[in-house]
């Protein structure tokens, strides 16, 4: 007879999210597969658990989830942690989950938190259907292009987000999904700083950027577009032309309104300037 591979929720920062049923399982079986032997050591040691630890993260789960699936098929029952939350919810595991299942090793969900589903819960957003997008790339034009993906969805929508990045990831969303989107910033859930930011995207990115920093764990939801909210066009529909001599007519000069009507768009200065330039003269 296998053993079974069990994923086992941890908490997201409060260590009494821990369930009955995920203490006795981590109790139970032969080994603890986890991303930093470290970093869980500490949580088993809060609930007195004294099962051997085994690293399994983004680096070595190819070559672990072989050695684990030999260990299951032996008779050996396996937990599958991650750092925080839900195991394979933007962590590692996928590959482990798929080699089990293929050699017919049962594989058992021990449920608990989840960042996504807690903010979620929480945002005020409608929870009737949802996307989880996992994180937003980190650099610009693909963060866009995911963004400009988005458009039609017609979901709430729940990202992971680092704290550096949120006013980057703010900014892009008021330019291509609205700046009166609605967006919800949970933070730090279940830690003692929790907080939620409710708002439209350009609301919520203003409170941020007034801060003097912004730290902890982020998970940012963005609800649908509302009946009268309208998305910034995109650099096709509008005359740039037009926004180009407002910008001159309020004391900016040419050059510097050309650049700020570049970046609302996310265009090259020379693709303004040609723009202007009737048969780019
Ligand atoms: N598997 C985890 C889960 O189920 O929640 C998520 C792992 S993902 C690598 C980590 C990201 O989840 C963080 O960067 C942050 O965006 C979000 N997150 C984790 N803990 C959080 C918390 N306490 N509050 C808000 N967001 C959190």
């Amino acid at each position: 007879m296998p053993g079974t591979l069990f994923l086992v929720s941890t908490p997201i920062g409060n260590l009494d999210d821990i369930t009955l049923r995920a203490v006795s399982t981590l109790r139970q079986v032969a080994v603890i597969a986890c991303e930093d032997t470290r970093h869980s050591r500490k949580l088993l040691d809060h609930l007195e658990i004294s099962t051997p630890l085994l690293s399994c993260h983004e680096h070595n789960e190819v070559g672990r989830s072989q050695q684990l699936v030999e260990r299951l098929l032996a008779g050996d029952s396996v937990a599958l942690i991650s750092d925080a939350g839900t195991p394979l919810v933007s962590d590692p595991g996928f590959r482990l989950v798929e080699a089990a299942i293929a050699v017919s090793i049962p594989v058992v969900p021990i449920p608990g938190p989840s960042a996504a589903v807690a903010a979620l819960s929480a945002s005020g957003l409608p929870t009737d259907a949802f996307r989880f997008a996992g994180f937003l790339p980190a650099k610009r034009t693909q963060r866009l292009k995911q963004l400009e993906l988005l458009l039609e969805v017609e979901e709430t929508i729940v990202f992971y987000e680092a704290p550096h990045r949120i006013l980057d990831s703010l900014a892009d969303i008021e330019q291509v999904l609205g700046a009166e989107r609605p967006v919800v910033v949970a933070r730090e859930l279940t830690k003692l700083h929790e907080e939620f930011l409710r708002g439209t995207a350009s609301q919520v990115h203003a409170l941020l950027s007034a801060r003097p920093a912004i730290k902890g764990e982020i998970t940012l939801i963005i609800g649908k577009m509302g009946k009268m909210a309208k998305r910034t066009p995109s650099a096709g529909e509008v005359d740039l032309a037009s926004e180009v001599d407002h910008l001159q007519s309020g004391g900016m000069p040419r050059m510097d309104a050309i650049k700020e009507v570049a970046r609302r768009y996310n265009l090259g200065k020379r693709d303004v300037y040609k723009r202007l330039t009737p048969e780019g003269i």
